[in-house]
């Protein structure tokens, strides 16, 4: 693959380009920013270029070959030049070499995966630290001379999970430098790392993805349609990781299930029964990101009932699928205090993070949204 199937990074990719070419590339990285923007995805294109035995090169910028030998085991992320340092579950060996079966298959399972899906986030079920053990065993390979050509590339996947044993040895292991030897770490919270392994580093900071930027990736890569797609996009922050877990859900499902809850709400009387049995439907067993997903899809559902509201038909809404629906909902909207609703929408979603009971989180918000709608309509000065 190349550089350019890191989506969004074009300038971080030139620079590391440049520093290849010009012979200039740092002994330690740090690629920062928040999860699925690319940065493991940078570090392995970085291995490929170094690597590869018949590279492209121009005076800035140099492209891997796609057919060499090394760029035959980077495919598969098999190379003996690139290593991936990654946090292990509490209670397995924090040495490779003690590691059980089963453990292996899951390291190895995870690099398969990264090999078909760059952005494949590579976590292990229950993995919370990257322990000392691991550290000794990088330190341990980089002190043996290099088996084959190239450039040795290290990868500390969310390097700030080293445990303070582990970030104490490491920090030895960047003032010794190695020749032909990168160290890359990645981190989606820099701000835990220690300082001095920071400031040992060269830092890159990797910004968000834009919307329409990963809109055509997510329709090129067949994972959905452009509808789909501009759905999920204003929810994923910039993230191919979150918009693809949004997409693993049923977006049109999950909208036409939290409008069914709105139009609920919105009833007369005798609302509250159904209200809360519809809340315990769409609520029960489900995952956070689902749930996340819901209350997104509201809000992109209400801001567009208020265009339309203000706006007519023919506003610029983002559920432009749902015109219709929404013209009918646009009547309730008309003196809606949007930004107040958005504004509980979004105290929802930090309450699911700290674990309030879903149904709770739900029919507070429904029961406030209600609340504002009707008081906007009794305040609403009559024709
Ligand atoms: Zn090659």
């Amino acid at each position: 693959m190349p550089w350019s199937s890191v989506i969004g990074q074009q300038n971080i990719a030139a620079l590391l380009q440049r520093a290849i070419v010009s012979n200039r590339l740092p002994h330690a990285l740090l690629l920062s920013g928040r999860e699925g923007v690319g940065k493991s995805a940078l570090a392995v294109e970085l291995a490929r270029a170094t690597n590869c035995e018949a590279p492209h090169v121009s005076d800035y910028s140099i492209e891997a070959c796609n057919e060499c030998h090394s760029c035959t085991q980077m495919r598969s992320l098999q190379h003996p030049n690139l290593r991936f340092v990654m946090s292990l579950p509490a209670g397995t060996a924090d040495a490779e070499n003690d590691m059980k079966a089963d453990l292996i298959e899951d390291l190895q399972q995870a690099l398969a995966n990264k090999s078909t899906n760059p952005y494949h986030q590579m976590r292990i079920e229950g993995a919370t630290q990257i322990r000392i053990g691991q550290i000794r065993d990088v330190k341990r390979s980089l002190s043996l001379s290099a088996t084959q050509r190239g450039r040795r590339v290290v990868v500390i996947v969310e390097a700030h999970e080293m445990t303070s044993e582990a970030s104490n040895a490491f920090l030895k292991t960047l003032e010794e430098p190695h020749p032909n030897v990168t160290i890359v770490l990645t981190s989606s919270r820099p701000e835990r790392l220690l300082q001095t392994i920071v400031s040992r580093c060269q830092q890159l900071a990797c910004p968000p993805i834009d919307d329409d930027v990963l809109v055509s990736y997510l329709v090129d890569k067949g994972l959905c349609t452009t509808t789909e797609a501009q759905l999920v996009t204003p929810f994923a922050d910039g993230s191919v990781t979150r918009a693809r877990d949004f997409l693993g859900e049923d977006v049109q499902g999950n909208r036409s299930d939290v409008v069914e809850l709105l139009r609920t709400a919105l009833r007369g009387r005798d609302f509250r029964a159904d209200l809360v049995d519809r809340i315990r439907a769409i609520t029960d067993g489900r995952n956070k990101p689902r749930m996340e997903l819901m209350l997104s899809l509201l809000a992109v559902w209400i801001r567009d009932a208020k265009a339309i509201a203000v706006a007519g038909y023919d506003a610029p809404i983002q559920n432009a699928d749902q015109r219709e629906a929404l013209t009918r909902f646009a009547t309730s909207f008309g003196h809606a205090d949007v930004a107040s609703i958005l504004a509980d929408i979004e105290k929802a979603v930090g309450a699911l993070h700290r674990n309030v009971t879903p149904v709770l989180v739900f029919l507070r918000l429904m029961l406030s949204i209600r609340r504002s709608l009707f008081h906007a309509r009794v305040k609403a000065p009559t024709a």
